[in-house]
């Protein structure tokens, strides 16, 4: 993960031409010699910096797109939505055959031009529901044209991880466009990210706190923006963002198309909503804080001091390619992660008070397998994007029903199956309560098989269920989101099994 994101150039023909394919998204590469401060007034100094070829990339032709056939991209559901050539076909390389539920939902009615309110969790495709059709706006509009130098979408969003992820995913929709876009976010030098705002980019994908800094030190300006998505909202509110967010929409003209995406709908969303948003359309894929269904989900009844000998039984099971375990406090990543690699479980720890490089490390080994299990704090649930995560385990409950949802929602991504299992001791009998009544589900308990070594479970051993673990191959995947299989994210939408 780079601090600064930019990729592609205008291309000089008509956007709209299959042939008009540019190259892949590219990335710069970090500096390795950041040495200004992250913060203070650094607007003249930004003047004295050396011109680099910020965000120019040389486009190239994406062999995939060209070797689509016209009638894959003509015959695509993608393009019955009203979507252009170009975007259809970098769908329909990404393995894309059907739309998720919030896509169909939204996406012409942003092509139209509409406000929207939507609450949709991460994993159901909603990053792309408002990415693809926000960017065929963008070529519609034709002034100011891509690559003017003018910030016309910007997309703010919690953490950075979601925004890195955002960003990727804007080079990856936009390739053939010729989209330039970047990504601010703060934890990390200001330096390149003033560098890269010398030559701004069509697309903007940032984090409150960073971008508003780079506003007030007149780095960023966002009087040409026309389109804005607010993703991730009641995770802006909880972290404290609000007034950041109405500090920056007060700089981006209100003449505007507005974008809200929420995981969940508490009143302080819907209030931002009525103040932001004109006539929105409302949208809604999932019932609010109710989990994904196509997750199965258990509570094992464990002492405290029998956890760690469980996690090391269930971590072992084969069936577990690749898991999440999440505890509450940082010192507690640490200690396990340390504890796991005594007993020869390798793993990686993320949590906010590690350095970004940490993160990027220890994401990287868990996304290419080094680590077959990553330690994390709430702090990284909202903005893992890995595919293939067949197990979130909860080491310790969620304080909150929502970040329960949150935590669950890294697996079964994609529609995927995805199994979560929560560990809980007597002290958080109140918390488990609390989550099944939020996500209006019991969860089915499954036995601690193992003879306790200090305190009996306090609970009945019960059988439990075991789905099937998913296939996590390419094909495997590109195969769920086939027609003839409706198990897609149209397994987000079924209602909740289970109830009592
Ligand atoms: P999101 O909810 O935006 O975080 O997306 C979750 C995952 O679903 C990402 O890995 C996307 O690449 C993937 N995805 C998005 N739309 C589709 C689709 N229509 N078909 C299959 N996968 C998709």
């Amino acid at each position: 993960m780079k601090p600064v994101r930019s990729s592609g150039s205008r291309p000089s023909a008509d956007p709209r031409s299959a042939s008009n394919h540019r190259g892949p998204h590219q990335r710069r590469p970090a500096s390795g010699q950041e040495r200004r401060p992250s913060s203070g007034h650094q607007h003249q100094n930004h003047r004295r910096l050396p011109a680099l070829p910020i965000a120019e990339t040389v486009p190239t032709l994406d062999p995939r797109h060209a070797a689509l056939d016209a009638s894959a991209v003509a015959d695509s559901p993608f393009t019955s939505l009203g979507l252009i050539d170009p975007i259809v076909r970098a769908v329909v390389v990404e393995g894309y055959t059907e739309p998720s539920p919030i896509q169909r939902e939204v996406i012409p009615h942003i092509l139209q031009g509409r406000d929207i309110l939507a609450c949709a969790q991460t994993g159901t495709g909603k990053t792309a529901a408002f990415v693809l059709p926000a960017l065929q706006r963008l070529v519609a509009a034709g002034e100011p044209a891509l690559g003017s130098g003018a910030i016309r979408l910007l997309v703010l969003t919690p953490t950075r991880e979601l925004a890195t992820q955002i960003d990727e995913r804007v080079g990856v929709y936009g390739r053939a466009l010729g989209v330039r876009h970047t990504v601010v976010f703060g934890g990390v030098s200001q330096f390149r990210q003033e560098v890269a705002m010398r030559n701004p980019p069509d697309v903007l994908v940032a984090t409150p706190g960073r971008l508003l800094d780079l506003i007030k030190q007149r780095i960023v300006r966002l009087d040409r923006v026309t389109h804005l998505v607010l993703d991730e909202a009641d995770r802006m509110l909880d972290m404290g963002f609000i007034r950041d967010v109405r500090s920056i929409c007060a700089s981006i003209p209100t003449q505007r198309q507005t974008l809200l995406f929420s995981a969940t709908m508490p009143e302080s969303v819907s209030g931002l909503a009525r103040s932001m948003l004109n006539n929105p359309v409302h949208v809604s894929v999932t019932p609010p804080a109710t989990t994904v269904a196509s997750i199965e989900q258990s509570v094992v009844f464990v002492a405290k001091a029998d956890k760690r000998a469980l996690l090391e039984r269930v971590l072992l099971d084969s069936k577990v390619l690749r898991a999440i375990v999440f505890t509450n406090t940082k010192h507690g990543a640490n200690r396990l992660s340390d504890q796991l690699a005594r007993s020869g479980i390798e793993s990686a720890a993320i949590h906010g008070n590690k350095s970004q490089s940490a993160r990027d490390r220890a994401l990287d080994a868990f996304r290419n397998g080094t680590s077959r299990v990553l330690v994390a704090t709430d702090v990284a649930s909202r903005g893992i994007d890995i595919d293939g995560v067949t197990h979130v385990i909860n080491y310790e409950l969620p304080n909150t029903a929502e970040s329960y949802v949150h935590r669950i929602g890294r697996t079964g991504r994609a529609g995927a199956a995805g199994e979560a299992i929560s560990f809980c001791d007597p002290s958080e009998r109140r918390l488990l309560a609390d989550i099944e009544r939020v996500s209006r589900r019991r969860l089915a308990v499954r036995p601690n098989d193992a003879p306790p070594t200090n305190t009996p479970p306090t609970e009945p051993v019960q059988p439990s269920r075991k789905a099937p673990i998913a296939d996590t191959s390419l094909s495997a995947r590109i195969n769920r989101f086939t027609p003839k299989k409706p198990r897609t994210f149209d397994a987000l939408s079924i209602p909740i099994a289970n109830r009592r």
